[in-house]
């Protein structure tokens, strides 16, 4: 299989070579790092490869103090409110504190927008946006009674929903948020694409016209093609995948071609390939490092995700940096054939996205010969869905695979955040499916 090379500017190895020799030279999480270093006349990328993976476990160990680089004055910074902390919650593992600098962030933000022609002509930056995502992850919550739309607004954005279960969301309340949509006139909806999965088949099913917004970016989950199905219904401008997490900025958007190319201006990724048998060399994990932020430095953070390169060019003519046909889903979500081999959460979200009806999913790998589907289905009864479901899945899986499917009224994300498409009862340690590995 030919992967694409990347491409990269002498300004892209000039911000690479910088952010590594800052991190090993000055910042103290980095300490023990230097033994691994090839040293300044190697290849800058293979100087990258050459050190460990940094994970959460590490971020917690040496705490957000431990990512400054020596001579910078944070308790000044601090008091100033040039940065100040935030804490994460992982969606794997405990909180997180990081540093946090608008600053770099918007500048992460915006060069992001170049890689779509409708985010890159928006004119953003002041812009008015509406944003639909869980409020424990971003906005105002509320668990007994409603907010005003004047108490979710905070400078130019609106968050459209204080309530963190979208099975709570009545017809009333959907068209509150569609009637929000029309006054507010965002120029950018930003959503978690299960959460406005449920808006979009209300507005189907009530027939309710939607306001159009210059572009939708999806982000917080990746996107099933159920929820982009129920979404392209509503609304007719871009939809577009936005990929990156509080640690690392924004590290990959989607292009008008369909493709995901990587912010090249904030952030360098390098790509460990799965076995062949796994779905390698096509599919692998990232780890991202960052340029450019004063405060924090990260380098090889592993997002916990697997991701699709890219075989061809894309036709949108940008090629710095990697190119992904997609984002295969978390290792989190990630399960096991009764051959052993790896199955993202994309393929198992392929098979079932085939079976006509279903509307949500939460799929369950007890272990590796019982798998249980809890789904739910407007317009068709378990008798003639099912079979269907089970031998779709069993492509996926292998034909000795038990799968028990449950049809349910409706599935609430896991602790009012995000909602889990697949996982498995078991550890998976993906380092056990890495190329040269497995
Ligand atoms: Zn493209």
């Amino acid at each position: 299989m030919l992967i694409l090379a990347p491409t990269y500017s002498s300004e892209y190895r000039a911000a690479a070579k910088s952010a590594f020799e800052t991190a090993l030279s000055k910042v103290p999480a980095y300490n023990t790092w230097r033994r691994y270093d090839l040293g300044p006349s190697a290849d800058i990328f293979e100087r990258f490869e050459a050190m460990p993976v940094l994970t959460k476990a590490d971020l917690r160990e040496h705490q957000f103090a431990g990512f400054v680089p020596e001579g910078r004055d944070l308790a000044s910074a601090l008091a100033s409110g040039e940065v100040k902390l935030v804490k994460t919650s992982g969606s794997t593992s405990d909180a997180v504190t990081n540093v946090w600098y608008q600053k770099w962030w918007d500048a992460s933000e915006a060069s992001s927008w170049k890689l779509h022609v409708a985010t890159a002509s928006a004119g953003l930056g002041a812009h008015r946006e509406a944003i639909l995502s869980s409020p424990r992850c971003v906005g105002f919550a509320s668990d007994d009674g409603y907010l005003s739309m004047q108490q979710r607004t905070l400078e130019h954005y609106l968050f459209l929903t204080e309530k963190d279960d979208p099975v709570e969301w009545s017809e009333a309340f959907c068209d509150r948020m569609i009637d929000e949509l029309g006054r507010f006139e965002p120029v950018v909806l930003e959503a978690n694409p299960s959460f406005l999965s449920v808006l979009c088949r209300n507005a189907i099913k009530y027939d309710r016209r939607v306001y159009q917004p210059a572009a939708v970016t999806l982000t917080y989950e990746n996107p099933s093609l159920i929820h982009l199905r129920h979404i392209h219904r509503v609304f007719q401008c871009p939809a577009i995948s936005s990929y990156g997490s509080t640690e690392s900025g924004y590290v990959f958007m989607q292009c008008e071609a369909g493709r995901l190319h990587q912010n090249v201006e904030h952030c360098h990724v390098d790509f460990q390939p799965l076995a062949p048998r796994h779905g390698g060399p096509e599919i692998g994990r990232i780890l991202v490092s960052t340029f450019h932020n004063p405060w924090r430095a990260l380098i090889r953070f592993d997002m916990g995700d697997l991701v699709k390169l890219a075989t061809v060019p894309c036709p949108c003519g940008r090629h710095e940096g990697l190119t992904l046909d997609a984002i295969e889903g978390r290792i989190a979500n990630a399960t096991i054939s009764s051959a052993g081999k790896l199955i993202t959460q994309n393929e198992v979200d392929s098979a079932i996205a085939q079976v006509e009806g279903i509307e949500q999913y939460e799929l369950l790998q007890s272990d590796e010969a019982t798998v249980s589907v809890s789904y739910v289905s407007d317009t068709r009864g378990p008798t003639a869905l099912e079979p269907e479901l089970c031998a779709s899945l069993r492509r996926c899986y292998g034909a000795s695979v038990k799968i028990t499917p449950h049809q349910i009224q409706a599935l609430s994300p896991v602790l009012g955040v995000k909602y889990r498409l697949a996982s498995a009862d078991f550890k998976i340690d993906i380092d056990d499916f890495l190329a040269g590995n497995a």
